[in-house]
């Protein structure tokens, strides 16, 4: 609709608003919804809403459907006020009949709303709820059963864009139904998604709409063979919730790259008398081998951990980059304000702040504090900042490998329990910083500065708040440097947040809304700290300007149970392992190997085909596989135990090789293939130390390991996931 029509309808919305105030219910009358929906060009059914008694104007065709009008009534059904297909000539019946079942159930028939029937098709619920932080969430579910019973709904963020609305519908389990599945009628797609569009689109009805109206259900939408007809409209007037991810982020001018490569280091907080966090944090880095300065700084102290300290800030002759703050929180704001304009980064690792109710006057203060120093504050409470090329951590016995991995927690305990897990699983960190309450530098922010940063290659996010995730979608929908993204969320198992009168609302839960924004923004996520340990190790392993297509996966090794089981975990994240072409599987038959191999795919063969060559025919295998097809990954699995104990005497380093030659295979191939190995213990301490050392020198030849097919397969689909994101940029990234 044109912006004129628009700004005239808004006026009339508020008049709608302000009668739904008046009514028990807070709701527009279904056809003040109806009249407002076809203003934003969305169809509904030829109506009027008459009075008791009035007769039906000629030019409505029957067959018609009669709605009872009542100021109370909200479930019209449920009180026997629906009654479709009946002629003109049956309403004053039907009116008597409606005005006895409404009083039954406790209401008043006012009126009656008599409209055109809509032939039969598919009946869809599309229904919007206001979700603070996040804007209006859009909901589409297949209506009656499939949503009442198996909560079959799929939600975005408005504004969406046509793509993005085909990717809600694409996830309802139920698609197949209105694809016209065992001979049903094949839905009118295109007018669905158009009819959502005018909903929720960039110029939709949700975006011209009050923050008074809360909850919006259309509830069915009638999608025949040519048309999406909305029969019902809810609409609920409700208070307006405070929306904390209101305020317009600016863009940053900050330049991070002191905090992750700081010369000079103050530390506030560390005592003579009594170690504390602070005293750790400057133990910990000078063994870590921190190779700047470090000031530590305490009122009354001349050296603190055998350093010279000073008073204040106020007696810095040169900045500092960063200052690492473990004062009681009453103390933080003043003593960073001695520190004006000689501050770039302070991470305040104290707590009582924002994060509980009395601390909030605190928090503000603090805001001020460094506003007006010029410092960016990081936290308050959280934990620190870990940056390996700076040498800079807050755990002990840091891994500080420099890697191209970038982390945002914000949890502090957790970011220690990413750096030791991932640092096991084979993750090199550039850095991880502990946000806390993000009262100033935010995730999104870190996470525009990682995109525009060389050095990070891959980021990982743990958040919990959804605000703070639609903020991060918010920055890589619109970013023009693209990296894989993989997100931890913690709190997604509650369940609907707000005692709802719409359907959305009550599905609206937590546990929808991550997910919708993981597809929106196209992060990958992920469920466990193991999980998100496989997913970055792969994405920060593999060469990524490799382009996979497609979805399938060729597996080799040793073992046909194990074969199995790593098919069916492939298949559980949605990657398949179809049959080899005829034709390759002669070709791997006409290779001088023993019996007793199966070469379809799964691939698998027994050790004594894998000692061919010391391990070297695993080179002839894989070359064969990427010769003749393109796999998007092909997975190579060992039990290292057998392979060694059966082979090691009489052949040597078989596993070490048969690593050797699939980076030999894969080069030679150059094809968009990647390669993951799996590495199997059998539990015992010796083949424990041998896939340490195995895994070291795969992970050197740009190969991820994993302990499991169901690592391996989790990591996959990550890795094709962030590909799609990265080599093609989707509509959904960019189509606002
Ligand atoms: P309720 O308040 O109970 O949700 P609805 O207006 O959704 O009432 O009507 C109940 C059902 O009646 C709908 O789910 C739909 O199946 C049918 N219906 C309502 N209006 C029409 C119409 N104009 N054409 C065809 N079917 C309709
Ligand atoms: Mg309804």
């Amino acid at each position: 609709m044109s912006i004129a029509t628009a700004q005239q309808s808004s006026g009339s919305i508020l008049e709608l608003i302000a009668q739904a105030k008046t009514r028990e219910s807070a709701m527009f009358t279904e056809a003040e919804g109806k009249t407002l929906l076809s203003s934003f060009g969305i169809d509904t059914p030829q109506g009027v809403e008459l009075e008791l008694g009035a007769p039906v104007p000629q030019h409505l065709r029957e067959p018609l459907v009669v709605k009872a009008v009542s100021k109370t009534l909200v479930h019209k059904s449920d009180a026997g006020g629906v009654k479709v297909g009946i002629t003109a000539a049956e309403l004053p019946a039907v009116t008597e009949a409606m005005k006895a079942s409404l009083a039954a159930a406790g209401h008043q028939l006012e009126g009656v709303l008599v409209e055109e029937m809509i032939p039969a098709g598919h009946e869809i619920i599309v229904g919007a709820v206001r979700a603070p932080g996040l804007g209006w969430t859009v909901m589409v579910g297949l209506g009656g059963i499939l949503v009442e019973v198996f909560e079959d709904v799929a939600f975005g963020l408005a504004p969406l864009n046509d793509t993005q609305i085909l990717g809600m519908l694409n996830e309802l389990k139920g698609m197949k139904v209105l694809d016209g599945a065992r001979g049903g009628i094949k839905a009118d797609i295109p007018a669905l998604v158009d009819l959502i569009g005018k909903l929720a689109g960039p110029h939709g009805l949700l975006a011209a709409l009050p923050d008074d109206v809360q909850e919006i259900d259309l509830n069915p939408i009638i999608v025949s063979e040519s048309r999406a007809v909305a029969v019902d409209a809810r609409f609920v007037v409700g208070k307006v919730e405070e929306d904390a991810a209101a305020t317009t982020r600016s863009a940053s001018t900050t330049d991070f790259s002191p905090l992750f490569r700081p010369a000079r280091i103050a530390v506030l907080g560390a005592s003579g008398k009594r170690p504390n966090m602070a005293n750790r944090f400057i133990q910990n880095i000078t063994a870590g081998g921190f190779a700047g300065t470090i000031i530590p700084v305490n009122p009354t102290a001349d050296t603190l951990e055998g350093l010279p300290a000073i008073g204040s800030l106020a007696e810095l002759t040169e900045p500092v980059d960063y200052a690492f703050v473990a004062l009681p929180g009453g103390r933080v704001a003043q003593a960073l304000s001695t520190g004006k304009g000689m501050v770039r980064f302070a991470q305040v690792v104290s707590s009582g702040f924002g994060e509980v109710e009395e601390g909030k006057e605190l928090e503000a203060e603090l805001i001020r504090t460094v506003k007006d120093a010029g410092i960016r504050l990081i936290g308050p409470n959280c934990l620190g900042t870990h940056s390996s090329a700076g040498k800079l951590s807050f755990v002990p016995q840091a891994p500080l490998t420099a890697g191209t991995t970038a982390v945002i927690s914000q949890s502090g305990g957790l970011s220690v329990d990413i750096l030791r897990v991932g640092a096991a699983s084979g993750i090199d960190f550039h850095s991880v910083v502990s946000i806390g309450n993000s009262a100033d530098v935010s995730a999104a922010e870190l996470l525009a500065a990682h995109l525009e940063d060389d050095e990070v290659q891959v980021i990982g996010l743990y958040l919990e708040s959804l605000s703070i995730a639609r903020d991060v979608m918010d920055v890589l929908t619109t970013a023009v440097t693209r990296k894989p993204v993989v997100l931890l969320a913690g709190g997604r198992t509650q369940g609907g947040s707000r005692a709802a009168t719409s359907h959305t609302g009550a599905l609206a839960g937590n546990h929808r809304l991550w997910p919708a924004i993981a597809r929106q923004a196209g992060i990958t996520l992920v469920d466990s700290i193991g999980d998100f340990a496989s997913a970055l190790h792969a994405l920060s392993t593999l060469d990524l300007s490799v382009k996979p297509a497609g979805n399938e996966a060729v597996l080799f090794g040793n073992g046909g149970g194990a074969s199995v089981l790593g098919a069916d975990a492939l298949d559980r994240q949605g990657i398949s392992t179809t049959p080899l072409p005829d034709a390759i599987i002669a070709e791997l038959e006409s290779l001088e190997v023993p019996p007793g191999n199966g070469f379809h795919n799964p691939i698998d063969v027994p050790a004594g085909t894998l000692a061919v060559k010391k391990g070297a025919v695993a080179e002839d295998i894989l070359g064969v596989v990427l010769g003749g097809t393109e796999p998007a990954v092909l997975i190579t699995h060992l039990n290292v135990g057998i392979i060694q104990r059966n082979l090691g005497a009489t052949h040597g380093d078989v596993t070490g090789t048969i690593i050797d030659s699939i980076a030999v295979a894969r080069d030679k191939s150059k094809s968009n293939t990647h390669q993951i190995l799996v590495l199997k213990t059998d539990g015992s301490e010796d083949t424990e130390a041998m896939i340490t050392d195995y895994s070291a020198r795969a992970r050197k030849i740009n190969i991820p390991v994993f302990a499991t097919f169901e690592d391996a397969a989790l990591a996959t689909r990550a890795v094709l996931e962030q590909s799609i994101q990265i080599h093609q940029p989707t509509l959904s990234a960019k189509g606002k």
